[in-house]
């Protein structure tokens, strides 16, 4: 399909590229959409399923990595209690959640072999001489669109969209880019707290760039709370250089998480009857 524009807006995220194995289930966590798609025939596929052990094996010490190995766990357990489950980490990262204070990582590893997770860090993964497993949860961090390297935008060294204070490409001031999919010379994690928060200068700023109003400057916020679930009734908070696990982050987690969602619900607006429209009657 070809569109024509006058000024567009890119906001496509980011995607991985997993390997393909014979005889596994794969789920790249990214796009988000695909995996939940996956994930739940995957469950539709298992409750059919002999109750034979299951293995697992996830890629990526990262925050999605470590939520989702715990979250598949957890609910598999849930599902299928008589299931034997076999989980193991596996990160090239020397330590857990790089990025973030050794606080939110110490208790990221204390979650995980809480849950039976076995830990393979500054391992590199490797498809080919890999232990075979029935599931494979690909966290290995974000990857651009293939097509943004090819697109005459201009693109940093990993093929993001390199952009400037006003979310406009480097080389294409009439294409915005804000998330997942676009890079600063000093590029932001690839977080949703950064794409939401960009939301609204990109509005504007598209606006602007049809003639109405004034373009605004995004500023990122210097540093972000990471609230991760843990999947069992914990969550770990880290800000800056501090770090908490309890049940009370959780509920903070999903305090934040739910009224965020909540903006999203379309609720149903009335129809005010009018004299001039009369109320159409359904035939039977
Ligand atoms: C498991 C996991 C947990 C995470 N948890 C957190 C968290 O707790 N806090 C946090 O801040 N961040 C979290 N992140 C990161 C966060 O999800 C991303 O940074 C955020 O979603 C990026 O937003 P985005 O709008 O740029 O991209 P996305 O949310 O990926 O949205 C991109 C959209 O574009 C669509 N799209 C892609 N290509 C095309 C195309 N060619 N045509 C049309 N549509 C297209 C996709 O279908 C998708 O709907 C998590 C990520 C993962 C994987």
């Amino acid at each position: 399909m070809v569109l024509d524009y006058d000024v567009l807006s890119l906001n496509v995220g980011s995607t991985l590229n997993p390997p393909a194995l014979e005889g596994t289930h794969v789920l790249p966590l990214r796009p988000l959409g695909g995996l939940r798609v996956a994930w739940e025939a995957l469950l539709a596929e298992l409750a059919q399923a002999p109750l034979r052990p299951l293995a697992i094996t996830a890629v990526g010490g990262g925050a999605a990595g470590v939520e989702s190995v715990l979250a598949v766990l957890a609910r598999l357990r849930a599902l299928q209690p008589a299931r034997a489950l076999k989980a193991v980490l596996v990160s090239r990262s020397v330590s857990l959640l790089p990025g973030l204070p050794r606080a939110a990582a110490r208790s990221a590893q204390a979650a995980l072999a809480a849950a039976g997770v076995e830990l393979r860090l500054d391992t590199n993964y490797n498809a080919g001489d890999a232990p075979a497993s029935d599931v494979l949860l690909w966290a290995a961090g974000a990857e651009a669109h293939a097509w943004q390297r090819d697109s005459g935008l201009t693109v940093g060294a990993s093929g993001y969209i390199r952009i400037d204070g006003h979310l406009r490409s480097l080389s294409h001031p009439n294409v915005h880019a804000v998330g997942d999919c676009a890079d600063w010379a000093d590029p932001l994690p690839k977080a949703g707290v950064y794409a939401v928060r960009m939301g609204p200068v990109l509005s504007r700023n598209l606006r602007a760039a049809l003639g109405v109003g004034t373009p605004q400057a995004y500023l990122p916020q210097p540093r972000v709370l990471a609230l991760l679930a843990t999947a069992d009734g914990n969550a770990i908070a880290s800000w800056g250089p501090l770090a908490l696990r309890g049940r009370w982050v959780q509920r903070w987690k999903e305090r934040i998480d739910g009224d965020f969602l909540q903006r999203f619900v379309l609720q149903p607006h009335p129809v005010p009857p009018t004299r001039s429209s009369p109320v159409p009657r359904v035939s039977t």
